[in-house]
């Protein structure tokens, strides 16, 4: 029997859930979304601080920027959330920094298509699209275990400690760890979120590979006028990849004034010879200490005239980037029409911003034309 899927858990609260949570709510599916973190956003979530002395900071410490390269459907949506004011265009100088010559190169290399950032924080849509009507969001709740009742088709889902947390028509999963040992706050592992009733699917999911990123984020009491660009990448160097000024994005009224805040985003490898070291259980906040000041020494060595920062710390992202994305194939998600399953996020689609929200919009639609072909 084919159900009318009238209510859908979402499992994450990503760009990819918060879309496809949005476009459902819109074609009158009731939905929960159910997101482990305390916030909404995923990687592209925003991290509040607090320094010693009081002062509140908030970075983005996941993805800074996102572009729209490829779809026309995606490019329609980021502009309706510009014209609601949740995006706006960071209009910056971009360069690309040579760390063996210690001198920018050409200016316009970083900086041909239009850099999209949330606003006030990058987390800014997903927090918009999670409050919708039609949308109930539960954070810090961590989805375990999802069964079916088979004689009913219903969905049940249950949380870490086997409680209950509702049963559902539909479901759509946004975690490439789906099927594999993840992570949890205490032990740095979550339990394997199950989806064995759907094997085809949990074949394809599979040992996704993922890079790894660590991140210091940085504030200063003096802006880093040395610098001529807002944001630039690294050529040359083993450790950073990427560094770009937060304070300069558009909509940042909350930073102290006259300071500036920068993120500094070390490399695939740096990260993976950190995490060969230390594995990937939590890390201690002396290893964390240790990987912020070799990611600010880079920054130092760069010989740009780096003042000392009033605050750093870094932050480890064990899953930043899917490496054999578009899993998905042509739909951009997967999907088990009979079970009302469907899987998105970026590594169904390209392992960017775009790919998510292109792979949530094609979840949302895989739901409600299985609803229209009643
Ligand atoms: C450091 C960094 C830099 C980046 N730079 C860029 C960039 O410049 N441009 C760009 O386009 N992209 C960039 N990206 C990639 C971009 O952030 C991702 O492609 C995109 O945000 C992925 O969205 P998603 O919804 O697919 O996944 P996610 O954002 O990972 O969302 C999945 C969500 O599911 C939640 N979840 C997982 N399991 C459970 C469970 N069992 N129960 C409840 N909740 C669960 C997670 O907490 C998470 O919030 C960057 C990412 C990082 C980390």
């Amino acid at each position: 029997m084919i159900r009318n899927p009238s209510s859908v858990a979402v499992i994450g609260s990503g760009i990819s859930g918060a879309v496809c949570a949005s476009i459902l709510a819109r074609g009158g599916v009731s939905v929960t979304v159910f997101e482990s973190g305390r916030g909404p956003g995923g990687r592209m979530s925003q991290r509040r601080e607090t320094t010693e002395d009081g002062k509140e900071l908030l970075f983005d410490h996941g993805a800074p920027y996102f572009s729209v390269e490829h779809s026309d459907e995606v490019m329609s949506v980021v502009s309706s959330w510009e014209s609601r004011g949740l995006v706006a265009e960071w209009k910056e100088k971009f360069g690309c920094f040579d760390r063996s010559t210690a001198k920018f190169l050409d200016f316009k290399k970083e900086g041909t298509s239009k850099k999209y950032v949330g606003v006030p924080g990058m987390n800014a849509i997903c927090k918009a699209l999670c409050y919708e009507p039609g949308v109930e969001a539960k954070f810090g709740t961590i989805v375990a275990k999802v069964d079916m009742l088979q004689d009913r088709g219903l969905w049940l889902l249950s949380g870490l400690d086997g409680q209950v947390l509702g049963q559902f028509d539909g479901i759509v999963a946004t975690d490439k760890n789906i099927s594999s040992p993840r992570f949890t706050g205490l032990t740095g592992r979550l339990p394997p979120l199950d989806i064995s009733l759907s094997p085809e699917l949990a074949v394809m999911m599979q040992d996704i590979p993922v890079r790894s990123c660590f991140v210091v984020m940085l504030a200063f009491s003096e802006p880093l006028s040395s610098i001529p660009v807002k944001g630039f990448s690294f050529k040359s160097s083993e450790v950073l990849s990427w560094a770009f000024c937060d304070s300069s994005k558009p909509g940042r009224n909350h930073i102290p004034p006259n300071s500036e805040c920068w993120v500094l985003h070390s490399t695939a490898e740096y990260a993976a010879s950190v995490i060969a070291r230390t594995g990937l259980r939590k890390l201690s906040n002396e290893t964390l200490a240790k990987v912020a000041q070799e990611l600010f020494q880079e920054f130092l060595a760069s010989g740009l005239n780096i003042p000392q920062p009033f605050f750093m710390k870094a932050h480890r992202w064990g899953s930043a980037f899917p490496v054999a994305a578009a899993i998905g194939g042509d739909d951009n998600c997967l999907w088990d029409e009979t079970k009302k399953l469907a899987i998105c996020g970026d590594f169904c689609a390209s392992p960017n911003v775009e790919g998510a929200i292109l792979s949530g919009m094609r979840a949302a639609s895989k739901f409600l034309g299985s609803m229209s072909s009643l």
